[in-house]
C-alpha cells in the first residue's frame, strides 16, 4: 500500500537539499529512473554525469531504504578517497509511486531523461490502468520531459516491448530514435547490464528489448 507516501503539493515545495544536501543548490533533478529497484543504473550514471542531479523512484520501502543506504556509503567512501567528481552527491532515491506523483515532484519540461528498465514484470496479468506506459501516463511523461529529452525503455518481455513501442510511437509528442541514433547514445549500453534485473535476465539467458524515444517540440498552436 502507498497511502503513507509523503509528496509535495507542487514541485516548488519540494526541498531537494534533504536528498542532495548543498549539491542541490543551483541544480534541478534532470534524470528519473522509474522503479529503480536496487539502483544499479543510477550508480553507473552518477560519475558519468557529475553535474546532473538524478533520482530513483521506488515504490518498495525496503528497496528504497537499501538504495539510500548504499548511496550514503558510496558518498562516504568518495569523501575519504578524495573523489574530485560528484562523489555520488548527485544521486538519490525516493520512495514514491511514480504512477501517481510524477507531476508533484517535477515541473513542466524539467526532466531530460526518464528510464523504465525492466518494469511491469507481471505485464500480462496487469489491468491496463496499472501499466507504466498507458496513454494517460504518456501525457504526464510528456509534461515533465523537456522537448529533446529522452525516454529509455528496456524489457525482457516481448509483449511489453511491443506495447510500449506501439504507444510511444503513435503518441504525437514522442518519436522513436533510429537505430543509428540509439547506437550513438552512450547511455544505451548501460540499459543491458547495469541493473540487478538486467543481470538476472542475462543469467537466465533471456532476451532484451531496448527502445529510446525523443520528446518532440510542442506543436505550434494555430
Ligand atoms: N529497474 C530495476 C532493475 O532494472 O533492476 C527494477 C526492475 S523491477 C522488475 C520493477 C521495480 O519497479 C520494482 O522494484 C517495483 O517495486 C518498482 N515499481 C513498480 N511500480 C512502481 C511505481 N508505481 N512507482 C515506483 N516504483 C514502482
Amino acid at each position: 500500500s502507498d497511502h503513507d507516501i509523503e509528496y509535495p503539493l507542487t514541485p516548488d515545495r519540494m526541498d531537494w537539499t534533504t536528498l542532495y544536501g548543498d549539491y542541490a543548490n543551483g541544480r534541478t533533478v534532470e534524470f528519473a529512473d522509474v522503479g529503480c529497484g536496487y539502483g544499479g543504473l543510477l550508480m553507473q550514471l552518477s560519475p558519468r554525469f557529475p553535474e546532473t542531479l538524478m533520482i530513483g523512484l521506488e515504490l518498495r520501502v525496503k528497496v528504497s531504504d537499501f538504495v539510500t543506504e548504499k548511496i550514503e556509503a558510496l558518498r562516504q567512501k568518495a569523501t575519504t578517497s578524495g573523489d574530485t567528481g560528484a562523489g555520488f552527491k548527485n544521486v538519490a532515491c525516493l520512495r514514491s509511486n511514480a504512477m501517481k506523483y510524477m507531476p508533484n515532484y517535477f515541473g513542466k519540461g524539467q526532466l531530460t531523461k526518464i528510464f523504465f528498465l525492466y518494469p511491469d514484470p507481471h505485464f500480462k496479468n496487469r489491468k491496463h490502468k496499472w501499466r507504466i506506459v498507458t496513454p494517460g501516463m504518456l501525457a504526464e511523461y510528456a509534461y515533465v520531459l523537456r522537448p529533446g529529452g529522452l525516454i529509455y525503455t528496456m524489457t525482457d518481455v516481448q509483449d511489453l516491448h511491443e506495447w510500449m513501442v506501439a504507444h510511444l510511437s503513435s503518441h504525437p509528442l514522442f518519436e522513436r530514435l533510429t537505430k543509428e541514433e540509439e547506437d550513438a547514445d552512450p547511455v544505451v549500453p548501460l540499459l543491458f547490464e547495469s541493473t540487478e534485473e538486467g543481470q538476472k535476465v542475462t543469467r537466465n539467458h533471456g532476451s532484451k528489448f531496448p527502445a529510446v524515444f525523443r520528446r518532440k517540440e510542442n506543436p505550434v498552436e494555430k
